[in-house]
């Protein structure tokens, strides 16, 4: 069980971030919730999922563009045994097309922010004499696919991080991992298909099974559901000797 222990997860509000914030509460983890938004709903949801699995479960607003409002997020929430870097957004467009403000905002959330929410947490599973950061790659962290040059530079960035921070633990009990995901049908993904459509002209069901699952041998979505379990198996006594990796969920899709 992890009763006692407190894990924050970035952009948990929604998608995977949520399922896996869900997973650690129902394991008995004490949650902190986060978004760049701060509205009534935000803090219900952190409510509803206290109330369900009977552990404290708060919401912080903080936005992970940010490096200031990253360690702010940390100092906020008091203890930090379990660091989730997950918060994520995704842009697709040709390298000589690629908005520069685009580029700058998916380096600063799905990379940079995870370089300061571990150098604020590192202190506090140092003084806790326990840890765990695990940041959320992607398929997109050991492969490429055409028009996601930010997104892929970042994930292959996050993998490697996720290599240095758990040589500089090596010693202690922390760990460090990445989790790749192939494709989960969240937000983020569902924000994708009416654009490859339109780049394919499919229907919505050709761009899931033709382009989207083309690459996931397994013909099928991972869930949130898996994607919290992993996470729990990484907090788990079990990992303890698991650090430096970059584990997949993905259907087979980095096999092919
Ligand atoms: P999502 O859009 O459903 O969730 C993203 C979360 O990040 C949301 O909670 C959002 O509010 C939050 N967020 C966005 N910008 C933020 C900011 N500036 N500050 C704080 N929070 C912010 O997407 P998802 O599919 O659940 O993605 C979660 C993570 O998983 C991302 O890092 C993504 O790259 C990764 N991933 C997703 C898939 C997939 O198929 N869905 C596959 C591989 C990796």
């Amino acid at each position: 069980s992890l009763a006692g222990k407190t894990a924050v997860i970035t952009g948990s509000n929604s998608g995977i971030g949520l399922g896996i914030a869900r997973e650690l509460a129902r394991a008995g983890a004490d949650v902190v919730l986060n978004s760049f938004t701060d509205s009534a709903e935000d803090h219900a949801l952190a409510a509803s999922i206290g109330a369900e699995f009977g552990v404290t479960a708060r919401y912080i607003c903080a936005d992970m563009s940010k490096g200031d409002d990253c360690r702010a997020l940390i100092e906020q929430a008091g203890a930090c045994d379990i660091l989730v870097n997950n918060a994520g957004i995704q842009h697709v467009a040709s390298v000589d097309e690629f908005p520069t403000a685009k580029w700058d905002a998916i380096i600063a959330i799905n990379l940079t922010s995870a370089f300061h929410t571990t150098a604020a947490a590192l202190p506090k599973m140092r003084a806790a004499g326990w840890g765990r950061v695990i940041n959320i790659a992607s398929a997109h962290g050991l492969t490429a696919s055409p028009y996601k040059s930010a997104y892929v530079a970042a994930k292959h960035g996050i993998v490697g991080f996720s290599k240095v921070v758990a040589l500089e633990t090596a010693e202690e009990p922390i760990t460090c991992n990445s989790v790749c995901p192939g494709y989960v049908l969240t937000p983020l993904v569902e924000s994708q298909i009416p654009d490859q459509m339109k780049t394919h002209s499919m229907s919505r069901e050709e761009v899931i099974k033709k382009v989207m699952l083309d690459r996931q041998p397994s013909r099928a979505f991972a869930t949130v559901e898996q994607m919290g379990g992993t996470v729990v198996f990484l907090c788990s006594d079990y990992a303890a000797q698991i650090t430096g990796t970059a584990i997949s969920v993905d259907g087979g899709w980095t096999a092919l």
